[in-house]
């Protein structure tokens, strides 16, 4: 399995695709610790977000997703990746999973789901923003002796969420829907000038906000 397919596969608790393996069960209780009784609330949870993405595609509206801290915002990603990877298939998006690029994995991130879109046929439903979580971050990092994982410097963040900026819009599909939400000014000034220029013919799919 190479990469990409590694990325898009490589979720331990599934929303889509049967039943879990008692393999899998097995390594939620070795390396999570997750017992039986919360499995059994998992599967209630994905039953949920099941059910509110089929009542989305009825309704022919998108849902947008908020991003959290790290400590749990990792589950939303993987849980909106993985509505992406099952339900947005032909000219179908039904949720914008948040991406926040004050986090330094979302150099490598983006561009994986990106990727992943090209190599496995989804479109993308994707918020990009920078995130408001900062201060909390750095102080639960700190207490737990591991690096932060928000960008040192403010010019990394804005690099990250520029240079993301540019990759979307210059690689993505007409049935792609990205979101840019920001008050930064070089950021949303970044956006017009490709929008009227370069990128013009992927202004109808974007939202800025
Ligand atoms: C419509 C919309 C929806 C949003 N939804 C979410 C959401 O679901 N979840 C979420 O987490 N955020 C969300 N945000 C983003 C969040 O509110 C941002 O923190 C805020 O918008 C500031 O970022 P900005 O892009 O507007 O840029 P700016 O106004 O330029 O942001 C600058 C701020 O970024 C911070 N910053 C970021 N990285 C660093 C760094 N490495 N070092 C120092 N300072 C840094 C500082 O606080 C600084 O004041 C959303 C924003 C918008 C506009």
């Amino acid at each position: 399995m190479d990469a990409v397919a590694r990325f898009k596969n490589g979720h331990l608790l599934r929303l889509y695709g049967g039943p879990r393996t008692a393999l899998i069960e097995q390594m939620c209780e070795k390396f999570a610790g997750i017992k039986t009784e919360e499995l059994a609330e998992f599967d209630r949870f994905s039953e949920r977000i099941r059910q509110l993405a089929s009542y989305a595609i009825e309704r022919k509206t998108l849902l947008y997703a908020d991003a959290e801290q790290t400590f749990i915002q990792t589950a939303i990603e993987s849980f909106g990746q993985q509505i992406a990877h099952e339900l947005h298939h032909g000219d179908k998006v039904v949720l914008m999973n948040a991406f926040q690029c004050y986090l330094k994995r979302m150099k490598n991130v983006l561009p994986m789901e990106l990727k992943a879109s090209q190599a496995f046929g989804f479109n993308l439903g994707i918020k990009q923003i920078r995130g408001a979580y900062m201060d909390e971050e750095r102080k639960i990092a700190k207490n737990a002796g591991i690096e932060s994982p928000v960008w040192d410097t403010i010019e990394d963040t804005h690099t990250c969420y520029n240079n993301n900026i540019r990759l979307l819009l210059k690689e993505m599909k007409p049935t792609d829907r990205i979101f840019f939400g920001s008050h930064n000014v070089a950021s949303v000034e970044l956006l017009k000038s490709l929008l009227s220029g370069e990128c013009l013919d992927k202004k109808p799919f974007i939202k800025i906000g």
